[in-house]
């Protein structure tokens, strides 16, 4: 399998060399230059497999032959043995045609663990394969950085330093980071907010021999095997509701668009995704451009779900390729353009094509705490808030008739404070994290200073070589 990017400047890779890339030469993101398409004979074969087994084989095209089958077969086996549930992506009704397809029972409580999991196991196998040693370096507001933590301690050629903001992540996403012991894992409080640790890490990588000196590497979403790790849970729920000979809806609670991304690229797999609901919070480009063709960036204001507060999707580069004929020359003109005027120019063709499949729903705070309640009330589910917008989009613009996949990001006990407004009580941790309160936690200060923080993320790489 070969990789292109959607702007048509870098140099063709393979699997191996995108997930190491992260993102292209030329700004632009890493498509499969074909998408693999399975018969529906071979979708109903998948049927009942336990999930490591059918997330191999779905990858599978996808690795072509850098990974030899039965190497990423063991990987998805040891990736997903640590979650707590026997079904790793279990699905639950919750109304006649609602399905919450739950994708927290990872060791972060969020669907990213499905992705970065399997991500720390590729890292590892690639890196020793090539004899190469990277240096992954990223800033969180919280849910990222802590599976990208756990997904990479104690793997072998690999540090990992995450930024995050002092005192401005929640306790849970706070220890969830500081508490892992693993030596090549290096914590740091900024003095400042997420802006600033994300400006640092951008610095970093901007500061060219630093990068070379350390072999800067990032596993930020925008990573071709990020969006390969989800999309086995969307052919596993959809088997599971009875496709490839019944059609289904998918509703996905959307930031940077690559969860409902992976969705879409199932659909061009072959599995029969008739609509594709697209729930945001009051940070709602992604409305605005699916009701209006309105792609303009306003400031992010924040919401009771995190993890979505977002201005610029930018997985959605990867769709809007897609959906002007992979016509990379364009797609470099039209990103060109919207990064200089702030407002995306998807040519009206394009737009009503992704209109045909694509719906858009906002939600603000309070109707997320409304939903939260309302769920509970009629079904006893407790949902985290990222959830709960995706409940509420299937409520206004479900398609009638088929069976509808919500993906339930986050477990709630991530979100103790909007569920306690909603419900009146804070949710358990599952038994397996019920001493995270107790557990010693190490991290280490820092002001916002770029020369400071490049010394003590050498100085770390320093310790790790002997
Ligand atoms: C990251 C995240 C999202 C958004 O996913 P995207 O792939 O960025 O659209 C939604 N919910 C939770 C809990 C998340 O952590």
């Amino acid at each position: 399998m070969k990789y292109v990017s959607t702007r048509g400047q870098a140099p063709e890779l393979d699997f191996s060399g995108v997930l190491l890339a992260g993102l292209a030469e030329d700004g632009g993101l890493y498509m499969p230059q074909s998408w693999p398409v399975f018969s529906k004979e071979e979708l109903r074969a998948l049927r009942g497999l336990p999930y490591a087994e059918l997330a191999a084989r779905v990858i599978a095209p996808f690795v072509g032959d850098c990974i030899p089958f039965k190497e990423l077969q063991a990987m998805c086996r040891r990736a997903y043995a640590g979650f707590g549930h026997a079904a790793t992506v279990p699905l639950v009704q919750l109304g006649t045609s609602i399905f919450a397809l739950e994708l927290f029972h990872g060791p972060t409580l969020a669907f990213k663990d499905l992705a970065l999991q399997l991500a720390g196991h590729l890292f590892e196998y690639v890196l020793a394969q090539k004899g190469e040693r990277v240096r992954i370096v990223g800033a969180t507001s919280g849910d990222t950085g802590s599976a990208a933590i756990e997904a990479m301690a104690g793997r072998a050629n690999i540090d990992i330093t995450i930024l995050h903001p002092e005192g401005r992540t929640s306790e849970v996403q706070r220890r969830q980071m500081t508490t892992v012991t693993a030596k090549n894992v290096l914590n740091i409080a900024v003095k400042g907010n997420f802006d600033d640790c994300q400006d640092l890490v951008k610095a970093m990588f901007g500061d060219a021999p630093f990068r070379k000196e350390m072999g800067l590497s990032a596993v930020n979403s925008i990573n071709w095997a990020r969006i390969a790790g989800q999309i086995p849970y969307y052919v596993a729920s959809a088997l599971a509701l009875g496709a490839p000979d019944r059609e289904v809806a998918v509703c996905v609670p959307t930031g940077n668009f690559g969860n409902v991304l992976a969705a879409w690229v199932a659909k061009q797999m072959g599995l029969p995704i008739a609509k594709f609901i697209v729930a945001s919070n009051c940070n709602d480009i992604l409305t605005r451009f699916l009701n209006a063709n309105d792609m303009s960036v306003r400031t992010v204001a924040e919401s009771y779900s995190p993890s979505m507060d977002i201005g610029v999707s930018s997985n959605f580069e990867r769709l809007l390729y897609a959906f002007v004929g992979s016509n990379a020359e364009e797609t470099a003109a039209i990103m060109a353009d919207f990064r200089v005027s702030g407002k995306m120019a998807v040519p009206e063709a394009a737009w009503r094509a992704v209109k045909c499949e694509f719906v858009g729903f906002t939600l603000d705070d309070p109707g997320t705490l409304a939903e939260i309640a309302r769920t509970y009330r009629e079904s006893g589910y407790l949902a985290d808030p990222h959830t709960a917008v995706g409940l509420a989009a299937v409520r206004d613009c479900a398609p009638v008739g088929l069976p509808v996949i919500v993906a339930a990001t986050a477990h709630p006990a991530k979100f103790p404070d909007a569920i306690e407004k909603a419900v009146g009580f804070r949710p358990a941790l599952p038994p397996r994290l019920a001493d995270l309160y107790e557990r010693d936690e190490i991290f280490t200060r820092a002001p916002n200073d770029l020369a400071h923080i490049e010394g003590l993320v050498r100085a770390f790489a320093h310790r790790n070589m002997t």
